[in-house]
């Protein structure tokens, strides 16, 4: 038979090999494999990022599902032809997950799918349901499994309680399946009462942080989440009924293009260091006040400064971070460096000083915010950006208000996303929320 094996960890060492046929032993089945789902596990394993001390040769993959061929001594479940899947955690057959049921994974302690046969234990298969495709029901056991324990075992989801699915991908399916039995199970929309169900599509971010909005993965994750989204509002529909149901659609910002992407097309775009900066201001502060470590690091674009050591060494803070302003305004990369509690009476031009202010929390921001130029991007990512940007790729974001009572059109001026409670708020004739800070989106509102 022909498998798919690593002598050595890298994809680059993938090689067909070909094995004997193996023998069921007692208790166990053969499966002839039709098919192997890939996830992100099965390359950090490949790549020997997950367990470096894996016995090489390996068949690497963590999900199939195939056809029962041949049946141990002792095996009464199956028989030839039964069509399966291959169970991820072996040994967990039910019950909570504990450490010691975690010891044989498929793909991982356990040779994986990427096979022509598989010799398993009887009892680490599951039927392959009859609706799906072998293609179809492979990609389940470990994105099924992965929701189930999220969602059961660790939140211990009770009824009532909200569901937040994370991500478009297999996991979130199955979280969005959930959540769609949520819309029976607690009966919402259906009462005296609004309810109201969140699902958080995260794989958005996290794709759109690798790749960039021009990639070829931001369209395929867009493309599922559009069909994903039509299938729940068709489930939608049919339970709460047309017109009954009121959607808001936001994120939390947008993504820019990579580096390499930019630079390939002649725009400025370039990586930096925020450890690099954090040396060079040390460095000058020392100079400075013969104190080292004064800054503690830059993040989200704003600079920490060891407080307690500050005050300790009876510094004056005001005069270091005025000294850090100076430096950082000179380097390359920077157009604006400003002491956000003097924002107010610095030359900031609008919208940036009220986005600087409204981003201030004393109690867990930094002291000096730094606007970086276009193009620039910490390089925290390999590719991709990090967050906290004003400019418009980072900022401009979808804003879909849909459904119940909500007038149809486009608008070009400019909403927040924080105008959407108060909208909300306004649709349903109730008091916004205390903390609320947006404006009523007016131009939705029907005319009485
Ligand atoms: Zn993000």
């Amino acid at each position: 038979m022909k498998a798919v094996q690593i002598k050595q960890f890298g994809v680059e060492h993938l090689a067909i090999a070909d094995l004997p046929v193996p023998k069921p032993a007692k208790g166990e089945v053969l499966v002839r494999m039709k098919a192997a789902a890939l996830q992100y596990l099965d390359l950090i394993v490949i790549n020997g990022a997950v367990m470096p001390d894996l016995k090489l040769p390996h068949i690497p993959v963590s999900e199939g599902a195939g056809i029962v061929e041949e049946t141990g001594e002792g095996v009464s479940k199956w028989k030839p032809g039964d069509r399966v899947m291959i169970h991820f955690v072996q040994e967990w057959i039910a019950g909570d997950s504990h450490p010691s049921t975690n010891a044989i994974r498929t793909g991982l302690q356990a040779q994986g799918t990427l096979t022509e046969y598989i010799c398993i234990s009887a009892e680490a298969l599951v039927r392959s349901p009859i609706n799906l495709t072998d293609e179809e029901a492979s990609t389940l056991p470990v994105s099924g499994l992965t929701a189930w324990t999220n969602l059961v075992t660790l939140a211990g989801i009770r009824a009532g309680q909200t569901v937040l699915t994370q991500g478009t991908g297999g996991v979130s399916l199955a979280a969005l399946q959930f959540a769609k039995a949520a819309l029976d199970g607690y009966n919402l929309g259906r009462g005296e009462a609004t309810d109201f169900l969140t699902i958080n599509f995260a794989c958005t971010d996290g794709v759109g942080h690798m790749y960039g909005p021009n990639s070829i993965e931001i369209e395929d994750t867009y493309l599922r989440l559009d069909k994903d989204l039509a299938n729940l509002f068709q489930t939608l529909d049919q339970k709460v009924g047309k017109g009954q149901w009121l959607l808001f659609l936001t994120a939390d910002h947008g993504a820019a293009n990579t580096v390499g992407f930019m630079q390939e097309h002649k725009l400025p775009g370039e990586l930096t260091s925020p450890s690099r900066l954090v040396d060079s201001l040390n460095r000058r502060l020392n100079e400075l006040f013969q104190v080292s470590g004064l800054v503690r690091s830059i993040s989200n674009n704003m600079v920490n400064f060891d407080v307690n050591r500050i005050y300790s060494s009876a510094l004056d803070f005001d005069a270091i971070k005025k000294a850090a302003v100076d430096f950082l305004q000179r380097q390359p990369e920077i157009v604006i460096a400003v002491d956000i509690s003097k924002v107010g009476e610095s030359p900031v031009p609008e919208p940036l000083k009220t986005m600087i202010g409204n981003s201030y929390y004393f109690k867990r921001s930094g002291s000096v915010l730094i606007v970086a130029k276009s193009g620039q991007l910490e390089g925290f990512y390999r590719t991709g950006t990090s967050h906290s940007k004003w400019n418009p790729y980072d900022t401009h974001i979808p804003f879909i208000l849909y459904g119940w009572n909500i007038k149809p059109g486009h608008l070009n001026r400019t909403v927040n996303m924080s105008d959407i409670a108060p909208t909300i708020a306004a649709l349903l004739h109730i008091q916004m929320g205390s903390g609320s800070v947006g404006q009523v989106v007016t131009e939705v509102i029907p005319a009485k």
